[in-house]
């Protein structure tokens, strides 16, 4: 079967279907064969592998990721695309179409299920508003992982790699950064899609930790440290905690704290590296709290 990967095949799936795009879901369709075969290689899909497929639409990268991994599971939130996805890909008989939500879908079962008990290998081309829920969702539940190579608008994936002190560098750069490697694979231009984006894409691939690189007391702590630090991005660090009545600590302690950090009382929270958050937030959260 010759594959999706053009514009004359996709009009004709859409045509044939009768789909109407739906914008609430982000349907953009990959019509760029060097595209898609620079995301499958970039996933590094092996025969071994089971891969999480999140949002196949009519199946385009599904094909390429069939054709590589020892099978597929295919989430996709739209029922009239069901039927385009049983048809584009009724050649493989490793590949399971599933009709859900994926931020409702059950991902532990799932990939119990099918993935022979091995961490998988994700690839999603996703609505861009979703895509930050949809990656963080699936490092906080800790599902079994190796990587996750996604498509994401150009300025995410910038965040996601910006270092400490760079104006991209923020609560994402650090989520992101503490489970996981960011590499940017790819630039992809709006061309690219069926029908075109209003704005421009980057693939990545971000490489699961098999554990943090940094030794954190409590997680949910450290989180709310960083989402404290970058609330207030203008307000030095000292003040920006301070502000954050979740996290029980007052000026003269946070600025205790600095001090024996070595670090200056009027820093902002946008210098700070990862290991530096974890340092402060392992010592505030052993500061004696007042009663
Ligand atoms: N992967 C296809 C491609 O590259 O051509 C389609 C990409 S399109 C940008 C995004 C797809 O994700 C659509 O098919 C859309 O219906 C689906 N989608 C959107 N939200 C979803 C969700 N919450 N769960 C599962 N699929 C979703």
């Amino acid at each position: 079967m010759e594959t999706l990967g053009s514009a004359k095949n996709t009009i004709e799936i859409l045509q044939k279907y009768h789909i109407s795009l739906q914008k609430k879901f982000g349907q953009n369709f990959l019509i760029d064969k060097n595209i898609l075969e620079k995301i499958v290689d970039a996933a590094h899909v092996t025969a071994n592998d089971c891969v999480l497929e999140i949002g196949p639409g009519i199946g385009t990268m599904t094909q390429y990721l069939a054709e590589r991994a020892k099978n597929v599971i295919a989430v996709e939130v739209d029922k009239n695309l069901i039927p385009v996805l049983q048809d584009t890909l009724s050649s493989y008989n490793n590949v399971t179409i599933i009709n859900q939500d994926i931020l409702k879908t059950d991902l532990h079962r799932i990939i119990e299920e099918h993935g022979g008990g091995r961490p998988v290998k994700v690839a999603a081309n996703l609505p861009y508003y979703i895509t930050t829920p949809i990656i963080m969702a699936l490092f906080e539940n800790h599902i079994a992982l190796q990587n996750i190579t996604i498509m994401v608008q150009k300025e995410v994936a910038d965040r996601m790699q910006a270092e400490p002190g760079t104006k991209n560098y923020g609560a994402l750069s650090l989520a992101v950064q503490y489970y996981a490697k960011p590499e940017i694979i790819v630039k992809v231009p709006a061309s690219c899609f069926i029908p075109k984006p209003n704005v421009d894409s980057t693939v990545i691939r971000l490489t699961k930790y098999e554990k943090p690189p940094v030794a954190v007391w409590d997680e949910a702590y450290l989180f709310a440290v960083i989402r404290a630090s970058f609330n207030q991005r203008r307000k030095t660090l000292v003040n920006g905690l301070a502000g954050a009545p979740v996290l029980g600590v007052n000026k003269e302690e946070i600025a205790g704290v600095l001090a024996q950090m070595g670090l200056p009382a009027a820093i902002r929270g946008e210098t700070l590296t990862l290991e530096q958050f974890t340092e402060l937030s392992n010592s505030l959260l052993h500061v004696p709290k007042q009663k």
